[in-house]
This record gives structure tokens, sequence and C-alpha cells, in this order.
């Protein structure tokens, strides 16, 4: 029997890829959603783990000690199943939103998002600036609405809010019978069936579900049926392109904590969402999904693995086909790169992984040379993607090595954590290498700098917050001007930008009044 070529298997295995991330604000489940999903595809505890041993727990991510100390997920993990004839790939995003620089990667590996709501509080802050980052970069969303086990918000009420504060057009797939916490199963608008569930304990395996037919179900569930049924008609129907453009999202309730709605959650994805498609390079040109191997790295993550120290770059294949032990090109060197330490990471575990196709997202380990953004390619196709773009950083904090004698472990250190983007690196010659400034959205990430250049660089750091709250573009002709100003310091970043910061916008509309010469540009923020 013959084979078809390696690369001729490209665009089926692409077509049947999902690569997804969930956004939602903390609490509102995500953890328990992703655990329900990886149920339902039977990974968790049941046979047929795709990455081999069975059995396992904790599918999302908790690597670094901090992150159990704290009870939030900083790091992003990829976790891959397969359901039906689709493979899954799932992208972990951090909840806090001192990580939104993070998410904001994450998110420019995907094709499409979930926004989850907790039905009680409807749309809160970091899932309205996570969804700002999907419409800003067009991807398209599903909604899902969860607790509805639990008192909550009545559905239509969801809906407005949608409409209302973001200006997208649910357009429900299912509609709950009964209010949230009473409910007694959900409207499938596609059969007109009702489907009810029988709740198997603690969620801990997948509840049975039961479908009705219309007449059934008005004959047993009377008042509600009836309500559902005219309420679901005030809704519009699922339409593949406006979803597709991120004006409209299919609208699904359920409860992941019962694994209630969750069935329905794979099915829409794998039905509804978009497979991969070819990624846009840096002059705007689309590279086919069959063209020679390509990836961007969206993230690299140190410490995962404490016995080994490694640094591992997470990278998602946009075309061709991945395969371990070939040698690619780094685009931003040109150097070549050998991709013999690939893996699938799970969690806490890895796998060795061999073949991966657009969409996927591989592993690389150890990989100190690649940075988020990086883009590998096949040696004779190349093809660079643009780059990552960065959030403007709005705290700003001193960071000096606690004992002098280790001021070499300390630069490799700061030098390590700028190279992966864990903080931007800000240096002056006013005060020198052993004390730069550290820029980061969120106050956490500084924690997080320093316990690495602790744990991982054995080099204690004190972090002195700076008065700052602003970063502005400048040039060096206008350095002198900006130097004599009282309470405003100059900058140079890693990339060679020159950034002036200052205390608030205040202070900045009054430098801007004296030198209305100066060049001070935005750090455009989520572009
Ligand atoms: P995350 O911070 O978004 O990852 O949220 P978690 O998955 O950790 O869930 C936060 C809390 O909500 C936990 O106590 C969950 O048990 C609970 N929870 C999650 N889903 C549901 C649900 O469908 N119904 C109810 N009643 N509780 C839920």
């Amino acid at each position: 029997m013959s084979h078809p070529p390696a690369h001729g298997l490209v665009p089926g295995e692409s077509e049947r890829r999902r690569t997804f991330a969930v956004i939602s604000h903390p609490d509102a489940g995500k953890s328990t959603l992703t655990e329900a999903l990886a149920l339902h595809a039977r990974v968790i505890g049941e046979a047929g783990a795709v990455h081999g041993k069975a059995g396992r727990k904790g599918v999302v991510s908790d690597w670094m000690e901090m992150e159990k100390t704290r009870g939030i997920s900083i790091t992003s993990a990829a976790l891959q199943f397969a359901y039906d004839e689709h493979v899954i790939n799932l992208l972990d995003t951090p909840g806090h939103a001192d990580f939104s620089e993070d998410t904001y990667r994450v998110l420019a590996a995907v094709d499409c998002a979930v926004m989850l709501l907790d039905a009680a509080k409807g749309l809160e802050p970091q899932t309205l600036k996570l969804f700002d980052v999907c419409r800003h970069r067009g991807i398209p969303v599903i909604t899902f609405i969860n607790k509805w086990d639990r008192p909550g918000l009545h559905a239509l009420e969801l809906c407005d809010q949608l409409e209302e504060r973001i200006g997208l057009t649910p357009t429900p797939l299912t509609w709950p019978v009964g209010e949230s916490g009473h409910f007694s199963g959900l409207l499938d608008r596609a059969t007109g069936e009702m489907i009810t569930f029988e709740r198997a304990p603690g969620g801990a395996r997948i509840s049975a579900e039961h479908r009705l037919d219309a007449g059934q179900a008005e004959d047993r569930f009377g008042d509600e049926w009836r309500a559902a049924a005219d309420e679901a008609e005030l809704l519009g129907e699922f339409d593949a392109s406006s979803f597709l453009a991120g004006k409209t999202t299919p609208l699904l309730f359920g409860a992941a904590v019962a694994n209630i709605g969750v069935g329905h959650m794979l099915q829409t994805l794998t039905e509804l969402a978009p497979p991969p498609s070819p990624r846009p390079d840096v002059h705007g040109v689309p590279r086919d999904l069959d063209a020679p191997f390509s990836g961007l790295v969206f993230k690299v993550q140190a410490g995962m693995d404490k016995a080994h120290r490694d640094r591992v770059a997470f990278l998602r294949v946009c075309s061709g086909r991945f395969e371990r032990g070939s040698v690619v090109t780094h685009a931003a060197t040109g150097r070549p790169f050998a991709t013999k330490y690939a893996q699938a990471i799970f969690g806490r575990d890895r796998d060795t992984l061999d073949v991966a196709y657009p969409g996927d997202i591989v592993g690389l380990v150890n990989a100190t040379a690649l940075r988020p953004g990086d883009t590998l390619h096949e040696r004779d196709a190349p093809v660079e993607f643009p780059p990552m773009p960065s959030f403007a950083p709005e705290n700003f904090a001193v960071c000096r090595s606690a004992d002098t004698s280790k001021a070499k472990q300390f630069r490799r250190g700061v030098e390590q954590l700028e190279h992966e983007g864990v903080v931007q690196v800000l240096r002056s010659d006013l005060r020198g290498d052993a004390a730069p400034i550290f820029a980061a959205v969120g106050p956490l990430q500084f924690e997080v700098a320093a316990h690495r250049l602790e744990h991982e660089f054995n080099c204690a750091a004190r972090m002195e917050p700076l008065p700052y709250q602003l970063a502005r573009r400048t040039r060096p002709e206008d350095r002198d001007a900006l130097d004599a100003e009282h309470d405003v310091e100059v900058t140079e970043r890693g990339d060679g930008a020159l950034l002036a910061l200052f205390s608030d916008k205040w202070r900045l509309a009054s430098v801007h009044r004296r030198h209305p010469g100066v060049v001070l540009e935005p750090l455009v923020a989520g572009t």
C-alpha cells in the first residue's frame, strides 16, 4: 500500500484542528470547564488518554509554587485532546488581570475564544478586557453562561448585557427551561427538543442526557417550557459569517461543575469554530497552511520543571508539518534551530511529540534563543510573522540585587527575564546596570520576576516601586529637554526604544505644553 507524502496530510489535518482559549474573570469556572471538557473527551480518569498515561488529574497549570500559594494560574498550559474526528487544542490563560500581557500572547495563538460568564455576575471587568483583545484581533467568540445550577441573572438580562455593553449580538443555541437555580433543562434550538440532565454526583462523571420532543416537554414542564420557547423566539439564529466577523456570538447555557451543557460546548467548537487559517506574514501576505513548516513562538516559560530548570518556548504551528528532530531556521537570527526536544505539554506532564500540524502547540524545551513573537520556519522557505505587540506598562520599580557579590547572577537573571518578556527592562546611565527599572502591566509581574531571580538564578532581589504610571516613546534629540524636567525620567528599553516616564497624565500634559515640539508617543495598548 502506498502512503501519501507527509505534506499531503496537512490540509486534512489542519481542517480537523480547533485551537481556542477560554477567557473569563477569575472564579467564573474556567478550570472547572477545562476539566469538564477534557472529561467529556475522556482524557481524564478514563481510558484512551491522548498522551498515554490514563488517570491524570489536574489539567490546569500550577507549575509554580506561587500559583499554589496564591491560588491563581500564572503560567499557560496547552492541553490537547481528540474528540470525534477532531483534535482540540485548549490553551490555558492566566486569570489574574496582572498577567493580561501573557493572555494577550496566548490569544495570538488561537483561532477562537470561549467567553465564560458566571450566570450571577454577567460581564465582569477582566472578561471585558479580554474580550476587547479578541475583538481587536478579530477572534470569533463563543459564549458559555456557567453556574446555571445556582440563582443568577435572567437569561434575557444576560443577553442584553452582551448586546448593550459590548455590542455583541447573542444567537443562543440552547435556552434554559426554568430560571437559574431552578432549571429543568435546555431547549435545543436546532431541533426544538428539550434536553434534560441526570446529574452525576459532584460532576465526576458525564451526566446522562435525555431528549424530549416539544409535546412531551410541554406536558411535563408546562409554563416553564412555553416561557422558554417564547423567549428563545425573541433572539436571532446562528449565522456563520457574522460570528466569524465577531459581530454575533453563539450562546450556550450550562453548569461546568455538574457537566451540564459541556458536551454541547464541545460539539459547538467542532461544528462552528473555525479551523486554522493562513496567517499573514510581516508583509500582510498569508502563509498557506500547506506551505512548508512555519510556527510562531507565543510564550516562553521558565522554571516549569524544577528538576531540570528548563525553559519552554511554546510554538503554534502556522503552516506545514512539524517533525521533531528536524532542523529549522530561527527567522530573527537566521540561525539553525534543532527541534530534538519538542514536547506536548499537558499541565505539569510532558510527552515527546513527533509530529504536529497547523493549530497544534509544541513545547520546545531549553530553547534559550527563542522569545515571544519569534518565527521558526523550514530552512529554505523563509517567512516572518509580525512581532508580538506589548501592552503599555503602568507599573515601574527599580530592581536591585540583595547581595552585591552576586552581580553576575543578577545580570544574567535580568537578561533572561527581559528576553522572555516577563517584565520590560528599562536602563539609564544614571542608574547603571546594577539598578535596572522593571516595567509591567501589573505588580504581580514583579513578584514573579523577584521569585525567579531568587530561586532560579540564586540571587535575591529587592524591588523598589517608582512613582511613575505612564511611559511615552520619545527621540534622542528630545532627551535634553526632558532631562531638564523634574519628575521625568528618560530610559532605554532593550529594543532600543527611548521611553520617558511620567507620574501621571497631568504631569505629562504640563511637559507637553512646555515643550510642544518634543515627541511623546503613546505605547499603543492592546495593539
Ligand atoms: P476559575 O478561577 O475561573 O478557574 O474558576 P474555578 O473553575 O476554580 O471555579 C470557581 C468556583 O466556582 C469553584 O468553587 C467551582 O467549584 C465553582 N464552579 C465552577 N463551575 C460551577 C458551576 O457550574 N456551578 C456552580 N454552582 N459552581 C461552579
